[in-house]
């Protein structure tokens, strides 16, 4: 094992030498001519003229040497179901599948929809999209049609796989009415919508336009349907961000890059070693979904546990049940459930044996010192913070125990991962910042590593304009995060870019504020925003959730609260800190996968309209904070 800091130089300095070496880790049906063609920068093409199949490499090269171990594990708690799929049986589901898409006419670059619960059926879907060398588009379950027609018109499928309905905490939420709206209002039409009958919810159908899974699969036991050798560079898959700071962005995924990033990242990232089984709770909706529930640990040959449920039903045991029943070697979640976890007496975990873990890493927001102590306690396991986005599809930063182990920093995701050439860079000249511990935005210059978008689907425009910048003789992609590194080379994350506030000057950023009345004892959580004001720019608005709300009900328990705050606010941070006002509420904005919808707070407070809503989780968040501002 060599050092990491070498294992990093190389990747940077010789990057055709070092992901040759990487790709040899999955099968190419035709070997690449070229490692990298970066001849019209930003755009990278990886592994040019090599083909190759992500299904292939997930599932059917596994089945001679693992056919009969585990590849998905379905739980689901709303359901009481557990389903063990080997190599071989998912060899055969995937299949079926991919015959049924091909009947209805979908082939290669055809875009097939996937707007489903956390079922095993889904996870086929997307493996039979890549097998026949369709694209798919898989949306957050249970997304509001206004949401799934927006993504219905910008991918424009030809199919539509979906199921009757998923369930959440024990509610059944149907699918069908939402999808039909859906189309309805979008003025693309697929031609198929593929149902799978779970046998929770009725739905209505479409003569000529529905397709009843089972009825389709039943001729089909056996159904053999090869794969589709495809160019490195062919697209997988288009997904749309989280949708926390603006309109969603399609980011398109090629194959070769992301088959062999994905793979190498098992290894050297997170220490899954073929057979042994990886547990991700995230949903498919969501990157960490495609790249850790589904397509890296199948890759690596490892079993995939796939969870439809919360982590508090039937108690919040459930999850580390799970970890010693399958003996799960590789954790990962978000600090956001943690949090829910958290508020429960601990002895659930320690009642478990997770010998198994090696590690749990976290990652989807900023990781708070009190939850990360909290879990590394009860856990006695590596706590590994790593830091991405959908359109990098694997970590930027995190610490690389299967390189070389390293101690983390709390509050760090760590350092630079191989392949990754980090920069901070001033927010308004783009210069590079050099020494340590000072704020600039994070930046990667280009070529992105394999597994990164390769643009935004059918805009490159945007791709450009909303990510790259030029500073002199080069191109470097925006995170919009700022972060600052310390003498070590870790870098720390501050929060994004558009959660600056100016007030009378003085740069603020909205997560130290956020922090800092976090630390008093009654506050459970709390959002920050910057709202105008015309004698100051912009001052702070804070709403916070308080761990008894009781303890707000009257207008003068909330005042004194409130005064308290601004306290702790002057103590820590000084005043020019201190929130105009603090606001107590019972939820917050936040999308589905749990982050802060700070810019709807802004424009709520603001007066404006609070934009694009689609992954908005619980609208009721939002109204209470309209109805506070009198809006
Ligand atoms: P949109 O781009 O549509 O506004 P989004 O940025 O929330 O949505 P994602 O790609 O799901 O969409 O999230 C990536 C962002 O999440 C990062 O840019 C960063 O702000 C935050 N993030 C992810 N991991 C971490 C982490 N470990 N620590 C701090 N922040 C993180
Ligand atoms: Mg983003």
């Amino acid at each position: 094992m060599g050092t990491f800091a070498d294992f990093h130089r190389q990747s940077i300095e010789a990057p055709e030498a070092f992901w040759a070496e990487q790709a040899k880790g999955i099968h190419w049906h035709r070997p690449f001519d070229q490692v990298l063609q970066y001849d019209q920068p930003p755009f990278a093409r990886w592994f040019v003229g090599g083909q190759t199949n992500i299904c292939y490499n997930a599932v059917d090269r596994h089945v001679d040497a693992r056919g009969d171990q585990a590849a998905l594990i379905f739980v689901s708690t709303e359901t009481d179901t557990e389903t063990v799929y080997t190599f071989k049986q998912l060899h055969q589901e995937v299949q079926r599948m991919a015959a049924v898409l091909r009947a209805q006419g979908v082939g290669k670059g055809d875009r097939v929809l996937i707007y489903m619960p956390m079922i095993p059926e889904a996870a086929f879907a997307m493996l039979a999209c890549v097998r026949i060398g369709a694209i798919h588009s898989v949306v957050f379950g249970g997304f509001a049609s206004v949401s799934l027609a927006s993504r219905i018109d910008d991918c424009e499928p030809k199919a539509i796989v979906s199921a009757d309905a998923g369930s959440r905490a024990g509610k059944v939420v149907p699918y069908k009415h939402l999808l039909d709206e859906a189309i309805k209002l979008s003025s693309n039409k697929p031609n198929s919508v593929i149902m799978v009958d779970r046998g929770l919810a009725a739905w209505p159908r479409t003569e000529g336009r529905d397709v009843d899974y089972a009825s389709a699969c039943a001729a089909l036991t056996d159904a053999q349907v090869p794969c589709e050798w495809v160019d490195a560079t062919h697209p997988s898959y288009i997904l749309y961000t989280s949708g926390t700071t603006g309109k969603p962005k399609g980011v398109q995924r090629d194959t070769g890059g992301y088959a062999v990033a994905l793979n190498a990242s098992i290894q050297h990232i997170y220490m899954g070693q073929p057979g042994e089984t990886y547990f991700s709770t995230s949903d498919i909706g969501w990157v960490v979904g495609h790249s850790y529930i589904i397509y890296a640990p199948l890759l690596a040959g490892m079993a995939t546990i796939m969870y439809e449920g919360v982590p508090i039903r039937p108690d919040p045991a459930i999850w580390w049940s799970l970890v010693e029943k399958y003996k799960v070697s590789v954790m990962f979640s978000a600090p956001t459930a943690v949090r829910v976890l958290k508020k429960y007496d601990s002895s659930f975990i320690k009642k478990h044996d997770l010998s198994s873990l090696k590690a749990l890493f976290l990652a989807g927001e900023p990781l708070d010192e009190p939850t990360a102590n909290w879990i590394a306690d009860e856990l006695g396991r590596p706590i590994i913070d790593n830091y991405w986005q959908t359109e990098t599809g694997w970590p930027i930063l995190s610490i690389c125990n299967g390189v070389e182990p390293k101690a983390a920093k709390f509050g760090s995701p760590g350092l630079p991962v191989y392949g990754y050439n980090v920069k901070l860079v001033d927010d308004a000249t783009g210069e590079e910042l050099h020494e340590p511990n000072r704020k600039g935005v994070l930046a990667i210059e280009g070529p992105l590593p394999p597994g990164c978008m390769q643009t935004v689907w059918r805009n490159d425009e945007r791709f450009l304009s909303s990510y790259w910048r030029s500073v002199p003789n080069r191109l470097i992609y925006s995170t919009s995060d700022w972060a600052v590194r310390d003498e070590d080379g870790y870098y720390f994350i501050l929060g994004r870019t558009d959660d600056v506030i100016n007030v009378a000057g003085h740069r603020l950023g909205t997560r130290e504020i956020e922090e800092s009345i976090s630390s008093h004892a009654a506050v459970a959580e709390v959002a920050v925003v910057g709202v105008a004001d015309q004698l100051k720019g912009q001052v702070a608005m804070a709403f916070a959730v308080l761990k008894d709300a009781s303890l707000a009900e009257t207008a003068d328990g909330a005042r004194v609260l409130e005064g308290q705050i601004m306290k702790v606010v002057d103590e820590q941070l000084g005043a020019v800190a201190r929130p105009a006002r603090v606001r107590f509420v019972t939820l917050l904005p936040k999308t589905r996968s749990g982050k802060l919808l700070r810019r709807a707070i802004q424009a709520v407070c603001e007066g404006r309209d609070p934009g694009d809503l689609t992954t908005i989780d619980d609208p009721s968040a939002l109204r209470q904070i309209q109805d506070l501002m009198g809006a």
